[in-house]
């Protein structure tokens, strides 16, 4: 690992300043992360022509990730994705959380892990720790947590990140990190042409208001079947329920990994070769096409418009608290919730 170094960032609205943390392997991979959100700011991939490209889109600096509401690079707890009518029971206790998406709560709610400042608990030249203390009742989940982030980034141009939960009651959490991808770099326009494969059979149903229904439902002979490599653009505007509901895919994919560490996803940019693989030993990845992305202006003055990027959120499938067929999402308190998920980056020819 050739180095870490720790650059200004600008300061936060209250007066604090903040800082990038980047990493740089010999192998020309470099990954820059944030304390302000535990964010992934830039992620330098060589292309096939060793050029280096920024394939994840964000801001230039910390007042853009404290306005914008895209969850660029974000980490997202203490539980990602959807829960129906904002309200969980545990325990046969009751607990509220942020309506903040109709009815429903996204991503938590307001006061969102993302837009916190993080404490830098242990670092080193490839790898970096962020932490916060996450009081009971903080977005009206139960039981004061201590959660953890850790980013990082080897010689074999992986970026790993590895989620830590413990808390004092029992709650939930399921963590993720929302990148926005595009393979071919940020500043290159949509990602129709990327080449996708998802190693999954099944995704979960939403209704309407995207909220799961509960039903897995199989693939084959869907505009959802990636089994085998396909563009994102192909089906993306068919009238198909999933499709057309969420103006492009935004979808939990069932995966096969069985909870252990294993490859479920790969993506291409067409333009630059970059090949990312997914790793993960969770149960399902949200691919999400940057549907509702408006022309929100980003690094270097770049303007990211619709479907400029797409997500692998690894996840527990959305509103799993509300679905005993889905993976349970209730940590026990006092036990440890430890997850890791990779993206790892080569060149096609
Ligand atoms: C959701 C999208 C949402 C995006 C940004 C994704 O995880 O699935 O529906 O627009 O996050 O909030």
């Amino acid at each position: 690992m050739k180095w870490m170094e720790k650059h200004p960032f600008g300061a936060t609205k209250d007066g604090q300043e903040m800082h990038i943390y980047v990493m740089e392997n010999e192998a020309g991979m470099s990954a820059a992360v944030s304390e302000y959100g535990a964010t992934l700011v830039y992620l330098l991939v060589p292309d096939k022509d060793g050029y280096r490209r920024d394939v994840v889109l964000g801001y230039n600096d910390v007042t853009g990730y404290e306005n914008g509401g895209e969850y660029f690079g974000a980490t997202v707890g203490r539980h990602a994705n959807r829960i129906a009518g904002s309200s969980v029971e545990i325990n046969g206790e009751v607990y509220k959380l942020d309506q903040n998406e109709a009815s429903n709560n996204l991503h938590s709610g307001f006061n969102s892990y993302n837009k916190r400042v993080w404490q830098v608990v242990e670092k080193d030249k490839h790898f970096i720790t962020f932490a916060i203390i996450s009081p009971d009742g903080d977005q009206g989940f139960p039981g004061k947590a201590v959660v953890k982030v850790t980013y990082e980034l080897t010689e074999d141009n992986t970026l790993k990140i590895t989620y830590y939960g413990k808390a004092d009651k029992d709650t939930i959490f399921n963590m993720t990190n929302h990148s926005y991808f595009n393979l071919n770099g940020h500043e290159n326009g949509d990602i129709l042409e990327h080449i996708v494969t998802v190693d999954s059979d099944a995704y979960t149903r939403n209704d309407e208001a995207s909220i799961p229904t509960g039903e897995v439902v199989d693939v084959t002979g869907t505009p959802m079947d990636f089994r085998t490599p396909k563009k994102l653009g192909e089906e993306i505007d068919s009238d198909y329920e999933a499709t057309r509901i969420s103006g492009g895919y935004d979808n939990n994919w069932v995966l096969k990994n069985n909870g252990k560490f294993a490859k479920v996803a790969q993506a291409t940019g067409d333009m630059s070769k970059i090949v990312m693989e997914v790793y993960t030993d969770l149960p399902g990845i949200q691919i999400y096409t940057g549907n509702f992305l408006n022309k929100e202006e980003g690094k270097f003055g770049t303007v990211y418009d619709k479907r400029s990027a797409v997500c692998f959120e690894t996840q527990y499938f959305p509103d799993g608290i509300h679905h005993d067929n889905f993976p349970n999402t209730i940590l026990k308190a006092g036990e440890e919730y430890y997850t890791t998920t990779a993206y790892k980056f080569l060149t096609a020819e």
